[in-house]
């Protein structure tokens, strides 16, 4: 179930990672035209990252410094024109959800090794969660439990136990709370339920 969750994660991440770029690339077009300025601040910066990467590739060092430079100025004036349009200095970079994993759901870390990022682990834990019916824990829970739902009378014909169902589900509800007390414990087994389809 949850590569299943995950892939539908996945999905609504590309999804909303896509509408963010595309609510920026409109944003950009309505702004360019009042203000023609800042497209070609835009076109130059393009121009320079690519000149940056050549240079990086040819050790051009004194090129590079300079291009730094002019990068840098170009920023500023970009700053400086969205503030006289009282705009945002974000303005022009996407609404992520996420600004660390860009609505990617994952990262690279230190190591170059890519990583879940925490939204997406989040999001994994409270779709699991949702899907495991225990998001109404604050009505059922063991406090809440009522073993006098269950009749204190033994009935070996119906249920084939010589326990009563109320001595079975006191017994029971005991063997859950000792595995709740000894969960971190790597040696203590798993509980199964079982029963006829529709129970639980
Ligand atoms: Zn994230």
């Amino acid at each position: 179930m949850s590569n299943e969750i995950l892939n539908s994660l996945l999905k609504e991440y590309e999804q909303k990672k896509l509408r963010a770029e595309l609510d920026l690339e409109k944003r950009k077009e309505e702004l360019y035209q009042s203000i023609p300025q800042l497209q070609k601040i835009e076109d130059e910066l393009n121009q320079f990252a690519i000149l940056t990467t050549k240079n990086i590739l040819l050790y051009n060092n004194s090129s590079l410094e300079d291009l730094n430079q002019k990068v840098e100025n170009l920023k500023r004036e970009k700053a400086n024109l969205l503030q006289k349009a009282k705009l945002p200095c974000n303005y022009l970079v996407p609404n992520y959800e996420c600004s660390i994993c860009k609505d990617t759901g994952y990262l690279s870390n230190n190591h170059y090794k890519t990583e879940m990022c925490n939204c997406l682990k989040q999001k994994l834990l409270d779709t699991s969660f949702h899907k495991s019916n225990m998001t109404n824990l604050e009505k059922e829970n063991f406090n809440t439990f009522n073993e006098n739902l269950f009749s204190d009378e033994i009935d070996l014909a119906k249920y084939h136990f010589n326990i009563s169902p109320r001595k079975n589900i006191t017994n029971i509800k005991q063997k859950c709370l000792e595995f709740v007390e000894d969960f971190d414990n790597p040696n203590r087994k798993n509980l199964l339920f079982t029963g006829n389809t529709g129970l639980r």
